[in-house]
């Protein structure tokens, strides 16, 4: 089975994870926190016009229905292509044996992937 690992929870992860749920992929979700925050609510928070638990929202809760997808909450600190692993602060993401390189966005090369995530 093919695994795919999106990194990151926001709109943009949370969107991926929709699109790919139950198309047969093993779909590993990482994200540095276990919440996904709105963040164009933060003013109201910040102001007091919300609580800030309307404004994140459990990661887990959000993708029990994601069929095919699990969640790991970990900090990326790179992605290592030559061995094929998402290298997080609490281990590495291996792809499984004998699946393809992941393939980058057109505006990513290898090598930029490569690079240590800056803090
Ligand atoms: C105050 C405010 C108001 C806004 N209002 C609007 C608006 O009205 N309309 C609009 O369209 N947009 C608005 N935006 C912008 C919008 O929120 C962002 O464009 C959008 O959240 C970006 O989505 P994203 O998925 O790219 O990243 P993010 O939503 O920033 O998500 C990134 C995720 O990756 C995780 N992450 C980051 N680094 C790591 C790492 N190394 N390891 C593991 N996890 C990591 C973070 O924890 C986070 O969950 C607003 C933003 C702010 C701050």
């Amino acid at each position: 089975m093919k695994r795919v690992v999106i990194v990151g929870m926001g709109f943009g992860g949370i969107r991926t994870a929709r699109e790919l749920a139950g198309q047969g992929l093993e779909v590993t979700l990482v994200d540095r926190n276990n919440y996904h925050l709105f963040q164009p609510l933060l003013y109201q928070v910040a102001t007091a016009g919300l609580e800030q638990e309307s404004i994140a929202y459990p990661i887990r809760a959000m993708s029990r229905h994601w069929h095919g997808t699990r969640f790991h909450l970990a900090e990326v600190s790179a992605i290592d292509f030559a061995k094929r692993q998402v290298l997080t602060n609490s281990g590495a993401i291996e792809a499984p044996p004998g699946s393809s390189l992941p393939v980058p966005s057109s505006n990513w090369s290898a090598t930029s992937w490569s690079r240590t995530i800056p803090n």
